[in-house]
């Protein structure tokens, strides 16, 4: 008796606890998938969501958080009859949404929100010394130099779950990174890439939702489409690997195998392989860079006989020109960038722009919103909103 109340002491204490954010979304479930498979390492303490409050509900019901957040504040009374009757702690608003992050119970943060949303839940987790598991890359995109800057000042740590990023940080391990010469970012190419610049002006948001090898949100299928997500993965790891820009590149990579590269000075290239599935890089992320343990599906080389490898074509994909042209503007130019991609992403899904309208979207409002150089938080915050006004001007205006 007294060896068995020990033993699960031990196990307790050594689950780490973490707070999903977005946790019905494509990478909140698949860290709970994680989270459910591995209970003597991770527990859920906090989960959040947007508005799907039902699904909000049935994943609190099976994970049995110490809180649920709603990010719309109108369903909270629906998520408090569900859920304090189990003991389930809850709350709403995008005030709840950062609070939720700085418990004393909480020992790492998921950040798995789309878009800008993501950005003051992080900030508030680095203000409170938490260890973030970042996949919202949005939010290294909006303000990376002002997120590294906080975290200079922390004790908190960002351990990515971008599988590219993942795939980095894996050929990282154990190098001096004095040595690297180049980051070679690996991108699918999206469902368009072998579509000729005439048909891609014709495409539907159906044909852009159809995504080649993953399973993913809405929002960054359309961002893969248009290789914008490839253009933002550029800026991210600029931000998480400190390499400078002009030796960050990105390679068309169909079969999603290679999930990145990084090559040394002395010719060597290392890769990392594996099914696409996020439950590696996500398991990896949590993990605090260790394996786990049948994490994720197995790679089958044979399956894969032919690895291949493009350059990408800023022709047909105009949106990769905007990562370096980011990383050379830096101030608000990346924030307002991603404002305006994600009213034109919206207003594409609604059937109200056409594809290549996204592309036009971002240079208006690049246009329309002032420079600032040396932006301070108030300073992005502001940029957001304006960008997102100007941009829903210019699709107004189509
Ligand atoms: P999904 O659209 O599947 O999920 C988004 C999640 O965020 C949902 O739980 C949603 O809640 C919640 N959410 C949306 N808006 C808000 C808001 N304003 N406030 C609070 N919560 C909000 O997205 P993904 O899981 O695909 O992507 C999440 C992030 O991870 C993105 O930044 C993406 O770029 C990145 N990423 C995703 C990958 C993937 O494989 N999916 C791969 C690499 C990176 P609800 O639905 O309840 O409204
Ligand atoms: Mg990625």
């Amino acid at each position: 008796m007294y060896l068995c109340i020990k033993y699960n002491i031990f196990t307790v204490t050594n689950q780490k606890r973490l707070a999903v954010l977005g946790a019905t979304g494509s990478i909140g479930r698949q860290t709970l998938d994680i989270i459910g498979r591995y209970p003597e390492r991770y527990r859920a303490t906090v989960l959040s969501a947007g508005r799907r409050v039902d699904d909000l509900i049935a994943l609190a019901e099976k994970f049995r958080p110490r809180l649920a957040v709603i990010g719309d504040e109108a369903l909270l009374p629906r998520l408090r009859d569900a859920l304090v009757p189990l003991g389930i702690r809850t709350s709403a608003g995008p005030q709840a949404l950062k609070d939720c992050v700085t418990d004393d119970d909480i020992d790492m943060v998921v950040t798995a929100t789309v878009g800008y949303s993501g950005l003051e839940p992080t900030l508030a987790a680095i203000g409170a010394g938490k260890d973030i598991a970042l996949a919202n890359k949005e939010t290294l995109v909006v303000a990376g130099e002002l997120v590294n800057k906080r975290l200079a000042a922390s004790k908190s740590r960002i351990f990515p779950i971008d599988s590219e990023h993942s795939a980095v940080a894996q050929c990282l391990a154990g190098e001096d990174i004095s040595h690297v010469k180049r980051l070679l970012i690996t991108a699918s190419g999206g469902p368009f890439r072998t579509w000729s610049a005439e048909r891609i002006a014709t495409a539907k948001a159906a044909d852009a939702l159809k995504h080649p090898n993953w399973s993913m949100g809405r929002k960054i299928t359309i961002d893969s489409a248009t290789m914008l997500n490839k253009a933002f993965e550029l800026i991210e790891a600029h931000y998480l690997f400190g390499i400078e820009p002009s030796r960050i590149e990105a390679v068309v990579h169909p079969q999603s195998i290679v999930h990145s590269m990084v090559e040394f000075d002395d010719g060597a290239v290392k890769a990392q392989l594996g099914m696409p599935d996020m439950r590696l890089p996500i398991a990896y992320a949590i993990g605090e860079h260790t394996r786990l343990t049948g994490a994720a599906n197995t790679l089958s080389l044979a399956d894969f006989a032919t690895l291949t490898f493009e350059k990408p074509d800023p022709e047909r994909f105009p949106c990769l020109t905007l990562a370096h042209r980011a990383l050379d503007a830096r101030g608000n130019f990346a924030c307002v960038m991603n404002a305006a991609n994600e009213i034109a992403v919206e207003a594409f899904l609604n059937g109200r722009i056409g594809f290549n309208d996204i592309y036009r979207t971002i240079e208006a409002t690049l246009a329309a919103v002032p420079f600032i150089s040396n932006p301070g938080f108030e300073d992005y915050v502001a940029s957001n909103d304006e960008a997102r006004s100007r941009a829903a001007e210019y699709i107004n205006s189509l």
